[in-house]
């Protein structure tokens, strides 16, 4: 619309789409006002764009050519930033949430969140639902961990990152979570995305393990056209036929998403290596490609963590390694 367009012309365009057979959708959070137009395009749709561009107030019709609308840049040209309690992604500093794979126990947890805040964490992440590849493995301790997040926070401040695998479990991580991850294996759980695009929360949305960033995309366009815009991407490996390491780090995926959308982007170098050696080496090449935040694993006790263990760095560890990637922000004009 044009920057001087009146509501009554914004109303009346939306009402036109919706007459049509479409959707609109307003972009929130732009000066200008955008409304995308969504729907399945037929023969008699084909031909609108001069419809549109004569009504009052229009100032331009794009057609997006990009399968994912809502997430493509050319929608949405600046970044959008995500706001979890006051700690923006998407923004100047780059953003680390770090915590232990699975919640293990209260005194575990609340140690580990002081001690991740203190070498400049900003969110605190935590497993309580467990995507396990055995089903004899620790499966997580559920809403009980649930609770020791929350618990966490309460004394530490930090807004907690935790896993949500099942439709049925969105409103009771809700309740705790202040950021709901989609795992990898459920990257392509459509009734999953839609239930928790139903949602006000900020979702972390993980890359398949074996999906292209346009199925990662075309991802975040169900949970964002379900009305939830705050969908943060996450690189976290993929497989491929290198098995030195336990998954594939795709660098390129950060400046490809950059690129594709405005959707901030994170990367996970622990599940990405799976070897708590690469953690820090991987950390400072997304930094140092553009990444807007690291998901780190940290356990007081690697060697015996009930998960991941050997992709999770000691706090002691993780304290240092925070120092080094906080020079390479600021090389490429970031903080940490
Ligand atoms: C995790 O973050 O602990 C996790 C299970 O991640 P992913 O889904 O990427 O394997
Ligand atoms: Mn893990």
């Amino acid at each position: 619309m044009s920057t001087q367009a009146t509501e009554e012309e914004v109303e009346a365009v939306q009402e036109e789409i919706r007459r049509i057979g479409f959707r609109p959708f307003i972009n929130p959070g732009v000066e200008r006002k955008v409304i995308a137009v969504l729907g399945e395009l037929n023969v008699q749709k084909a031909d609108l764009v001069d419809h549109f561009q004569v009504m009052p107030g229009v100032a331009r019709v794009e057609l997006i050519s990009d399968l994912w609308k809502l997430a493509s840049r050319s929608y949405h040209p600046e970044g959008t930033v995500i706001d979890v309690r006051g700690v923006k992604i998407g923004a100047r500093d780059v953003v680390v949430a770090a915590g232990p794979c699975s919640v293990e126990s209260e005194s575990q947890t609340i140690e580990l969140a002081h001690q991740v805040k203190s070498a400049g964490a900003k969110l605190l992440r935590g497993g309580a639902f467990k995507p396990r590849t055995s089903p004899y493995s620790f499966q997580g301790l559920g809403e009980e961990g649930l609770r020791i997040l929350a618990q966490a926070r309460e004394e530490t401040g930090l807004p907690v990152v935790t896993e949500v695998m099942d439709t049925h479990e969105v409103d009771l991580v809700c309740r705790y979570a202040d950021v709901l991850q989609i795992g990898t294996r459920n990257m392509q759980n459509y009734a999953l995305l839609k239930k928790v695009g139903a949602t006000g929360h900020p979702v972390l949305l993980k890359r398949g393990l074996g999906s292209r960033l346009r199925d990662l995309l075309m991802s975040a366009e169900y949970i964002i056209s379900e009305g939830n815009h705050q969908v943060i991407l996450c690189e976290r490996g993929i497989t491929t036929f290198e098995d030195s390491t336990r998954n594939t780090t795709d660098i390129n995926a950060v400046p490809v998403l950059k690129d594709w959308t405005h959707l901030p982007v994170m990367l996970d170098p622990s599940h990405a290596t799976g070897n708590s050696r690469y953690v820090e080496s991987i950390s400072k090449a997304a930094v140092a490609a553009g990444a807007d935040g690291l998901l780190i694993e940290v356990h007081n006790d690697p060697a015996h963590a009930m998960s991941d263990g050997p992709q999770s760095l000691t706090p002691e560890v993780f304290y240092d390694l925070m120092q080094r990637v906080r020079k390479v922000a600021e090389a490429v004009d970031r903080s940490v």
